[in-house]
């Protein structure tokens, strides 16, 4: 827990979020600022600033982050494609340094994001 970090403000309840889905280790939430009509965030409840904090003890976390973010985008309706995101660090476009998988759908994604 890192007492500055919004994020973990939401895991703690502190601030409200449209919570989707919750275990012990994960949340999922909608993000307040959409890009798309399915938008959300799929974070890990320990803090983990970025993506290159990451380590090998990890791995499973990380996966159950992407699995899950797969399961919920198939129940909110996003069979027919989404994308997932991580941006890491300034030049990667990440402004909320706690991880988080972007989950965004039902709407046309175009390459390059830009
Ligand atoms: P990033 O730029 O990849 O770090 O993404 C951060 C995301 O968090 C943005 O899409 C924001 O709209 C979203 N966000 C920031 N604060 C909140 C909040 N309190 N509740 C939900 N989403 C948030």
């Amino acid at each position: 827990m890192d007492t500055k970090c919004i994020f973990c403000k939401i895991i703690n309840g502190d601030i409200p979020a449209k919570i989707i889905y919750e275990d012990d280790q994960i949340m999922a939430f909608h993000d307040n600022a959409p890009q798309a009509p399915v938008h959300f965030l799929v974070i890990p409840k320990k803090h983990v600033s970025t993506l290159n904090d990451l380590t090998e003890d990890d791995k499973a976390l990380a996966g159950h982050i992407l699995f899950t973010a797969q399961r919920l985008a198939l129940e909110l309706g996003c069979e027919e494609g989404f994308r997932v995101v991580m941006n890491c660090n300034p030049l990667g476009g990440q402004t909320v340094y706690h991880i988080h998988m972007h989950v965004l759908g039902q709407r046309q994604m175009h390459w390059p994001p830009g």
